[in-house]
């Protein structure tokens, strides 16, 4: 069976020149990067060259990016990390800014630190899933030492207004300049694919992003750290040991990883504009095609929110009537992989905490369904998924 993929935001597959250079890290080149003779310098040099890459595609330093295991432990550290860093600063009782609509990544490691005692506030976003803004500039005091915002959400794929909240924070801080607080956080996990991640036109503090959401390997994470003056650090370690990673993630570094990491974002500039438009005008396709099937078999599909301000992949409909978890199934026996919601809460079959957040009902929120187009996604594949939809509808 030919099947096709239509879950790009939850995982990519490795690009082959991405696997082509992995490849020798993965066998003869297997030194300790933290070894001095020369089988863990040829390994040194390798994770040097790629974190310099990567650090030029964000216009950061190579010392600003701290490579860790997942997007997940990204996240954590750069939330984790700066509480910690706070407290070592005997900074007063904490608070930190997020959304309502975070990856789960940040909001259970919130409200994890809310269980430590430290403050979080949660913004609401509007019904077309962007955070109000007015509402986050309100929540800012003087406590305030952290504002973790995504830049595009992995279940509607909104883009938030990462630069105009980065304004907002600069002119808090003008009139408090004795403080570094709050620092700026933003997930980039899912916007790195299309958009622009340059970290200062964002004027973000840190930045997460994943390499298998960008045809590199599963396992890599990284975190942008700003190295600031005098002190280089803005945030603490929660992984304690070798000290690799400037001391803020121990850990023997995963070479090859990190060498796939560059090469999937090399390529990722490469073709970023033109698959930006040529995956925009197949969604475009596609949700016409499904409106058009979808009266011929009299329910109504519509786009949950709008798809202004969203990734050009992202596609999150209701199909009145049809429950999300039934429809998977149906649609994976025809050969079609799509997702319900997330990728990581779509196993607990729990309508979606985005959608709800977007004030849309519960019973709307159980008959939605996540489709994200990717590198391979063609038009022949959209034709045949609408065909099995026809069907199934
Ligand atoms: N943040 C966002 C927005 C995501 O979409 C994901 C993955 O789904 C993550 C974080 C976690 O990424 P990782 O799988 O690398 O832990």
């Amino acid at each position: 069976m030919h099947r096709i993929y239509l879950d790009y935001a939850a995982s990519t597959p490795v690009d082959k020149a991405v696997k082509t250079v992995m490849e020798p890290y993965s066998s003869e080149i297997f030194g300790n990067p933290g070894a001095l003779h020369w089988f863990g310098q040829e390994a040194s040099a390798a994770v040097f060259k790629a974190r310099e890459a990567i650090a030029e595609f964000l216009r950061a330093t190579y010392k600003e990016i701290i490579f860790t295991g997942s997007a997940t432990e990204a996240n954590n550290l750069a939330l984790r990390g700066a509480v910690k860093y706070c407290k070592a600063d005997k900074f007063k009782k904490i608070k930190i800014i997020t959304t309502a609509i975070e990856h789960e990544s940040v909001l259970e490691t919130c409200r994890d630190l809310e269980n430590e005692g430290v403050e979080v506030v949660y913004i609401p976003v509007s019904k077309e899933g962007i955070v109000d803004v007015e509402k986050l500039k309100s929540a800012i005091d003087e406590r305030t030492v952290l504002i973790s915002v995504m830049y595009a959400n992995n279940e509607v794929g909104t883009i938030q207004p990462i630069s105009e909240i980065s304004k907002i924070i600069k002119a808090f801080k003008d009139k408090h300049p004795m403080s570094p607080y709050p620092l700026f956080h933003t997930d980039a996990v899912q916007a790195l694919q299309y958009l622009d991640c340059d970290i200062n036109k964002l004027g973000v503090d840190l930045m997460t992003l994943s390499a298998h959401k960008i045809y590199g390997p599963k396992g890599i994470g990284m975190l942008y750290a700003r190295n600031s003056h005098p002190k280089p650090n803005i945030i603490n370690p929660i992984i304690t040991g070798g000290g690799q990673e400037r001391g803020l993630r121990s850990g023997t570094e995963n070479v090859a990883n990190i060498v796939g990491f560059a090469k999937a974002m090399e390529l990722v500039h490469k073709v970023k504009n033109s698959e930006a438009k040529r995956i925009s005008g197949l969604r475009g396709y596609l949700l016409r095609s499904l409106k058009k099937i979808s009266a011929s078999r009299r329910t109504k599909i519509s786009v949950n929110g709008d798809l202004r301000n969203r990734l050009p992949n992202n596609l999150n409909v209701y199909v009145p009537g049809h429950n999300a978890g039934d429809l998977l199934i149906k649609l994976d026996l025809a050969g079609v992989a799509i997702s319900p919601g997330s990728a990581c809460s779509a196993r607990l079959a729990k309508p979606s905490y985005v959608l709800e957040a977007m004030g849309l009902p519960r019973s709307r929120c159980a008959e939605s369904l996540r489709m994200t187009l990717g590198r391979q996604t063609t038009k022949a594949d959209i034709d045949k998924m609408l065909k099995i939809m026809l069907k199934i509808l």
